[in-house]
């Protein structure tokens, strides 16, 4: 399973509607966090989504409407008795800010934070997938996340392997492990019975970032593109001086990028109830795209599978 539940996505401000930046993963039951904005923790119990599973979150830089969120949920996780570490990653100095957080308030907290700095380009690697770190160009030091699944092995073709005499059960297993096997004197190759390898899911995070080349290289044939697109593009020029993207600009790279879903989050307060001039403009550009609102929830299929599921909770 992976899941995208859109948490808080307004940008820089909350409004009645929608709570400041904050993208939850659930990946096989694993939860990670991308920003953590004011009120997330409440946003979490609104989506039912748990806190326990949370093993990190992944700050893109340290404007107040990302990171706000953080303290109280650690406060909370601890007051119902975590005991499993977590994890911060972000740009420079999260060592240090994890360290202010522990002291905060005077909690004395049950588990164990880790603060982990982080360069563009860094790759933390999991089972199954990993997390990399991506340049972005915003007003202060900042990073774009992008989540990449390993490779799947191929479909093992249960027909030809009875064809070749294999029986079903354990060495159908070694083949479609990528062992050879022997039978009846004759040594069966895996690639005779197992397809082609096929690509794992690939989910981007941009950020609060101009359009930038990072972010479009790491979002090449990605599953979900989620990008900053805070304003429409007759503010182009506040958004260049904000260091934001418009929803036109986010769209055409997108398509430079040849993303299935582009997802536009960070709004501004502006567009909060009616977001039908950044849907619009993007929309003219690219096909694929959605303006995220909060409790917005999307299943991120296999390519070789279905289409996407866009669930709104609201
Ligand atoms: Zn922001
Ligand atoms: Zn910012």
């Amino acid at each position: 399973m992976l899941r995208v539940i859109f948490l808080g996505t307004a940008g820089s401000l909350p409004t009645t509607n929608r709570n400041t930046s904050a993208v939850m993963v659930n990946r096989d039951g694993e939860l990670m966090l991308f920003d953590c904005g004011e009120g997330t923790q409440q946003q979490m119990m609104r989506a039912k989504t748990g806190m326990k599973a949370l093993t990190s979150i992944f700050i893109s830089h340290f404007h107040a409407d990302h990171i706000l969120g953080i303290p109280g949920l650690i406060q909370t996780m601890s007051f119902h008795g975590r005991t499993e570490p977590l994890k911060i990653y972000g740009p420079h100095h999260v060592h240090e800010f994890v360290q202010i957080l522990s002291a905060l308030g005077y909690y004395k907290l049950h588990f164990e934070i880790e603060g982990v700095d982080l360069e563009p380009g860094d790759i933390i690697k999991r089972e199954g997938y990993s997390i990399q770190a991506i340049k972005t160009e915003h007003s202060v030091p900042s990073l774009g996340y992008a989540l990449v699944e390993e490779k799947r092995t191929g479909k093992f073709n249960r027909e030809k392997a009875t064809e070749l005499g294999v029986p079903p059960g354990p060495l159908f297993s070694r083949l479609h492990r990528g062992e050879a096997i022997e039978i009846n004197g004759r040594t069966i190759l895996p690639e005779e019975v197992v397809g082609q390898s096929r690509p794992g899911r690939k989910i981007v995070y941009s950020g609060d970032t101009r359009p930038c080349n990072a972010i479009l290289e790491t979002s090449r044939d990605a599953d979900i593109l989620i990008h900053d697109a805070t304003l429409a593009k007759d503010q182009q020029e506040w958004a260049i001086e904000s260091m934001h993207t418009t929803a036109e600009e986010a769209a055409n790279l997108a398509k430079k990028a040849n993303v299935r879903q582009l997802i536009l989050t960070h709004i501004s307060s502006r567009y909060s109830d009616d977001v039908t001039p950044l849907f619009e403009e993007a929309k003219a550009v690219f096909e694929n795209v959605t303006v995220a609102e909060d409790m917005m929830e999307i299943e991120v299929p296999y390519q070789d599978r279905t289409e996407f599921k866009n669930k709104t909770n609201r």
